[in-house]
């Protein structure tokens, strides 16, 4: 496993803002654009897009129309995703640590 923080290309700068964009039958798309520079640093499509603390409302949206589960296969795995997100936040939190960088 590889673990980075984003840095912009231009100009080095690890300060970035992450522009979401949502639209109707089309992946999640965020823009990863420099605060340093203003570049675009990268762009991210996501199929499944999990935003913590936002529920399972938001969750259910960022599914789409991937219907045909019932609702409590829809919790289950809303739990399974916002539980497997804060591990992996965590982890990828420690071993940037242990790499010796600051998060
Ligand atoms: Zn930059």
């Amino acid at each position: 496993m590889e673990i980075h923080r984003q840095q912009c290309q231009q100009c080095g700068s690890r300060n970035a803002r992450n522009i979401l964009v949502r639209e109707a039958d089309a992946p999640m798309t965020i823009y990863v654009r420099c605060l340093g520079c203003g570049e675009l640093v990268a762009r991210y499509q996501l199929s499944h897009y999990y935003h913590h603390g936002k529920g399972i409302e938001s969750f259910l949206r960022s599914l789409g129309s991937d219907a045909g589960e019932s609702g409590r296969d829809y919790l289950a795995e809303f739990q399974r995703t916002q539980d497997q997100a804060v591990r992996g936040y965590e982890d990828a939190l420690r071993k940037l640590q242990e790499q010796g960088n600051d998060v």
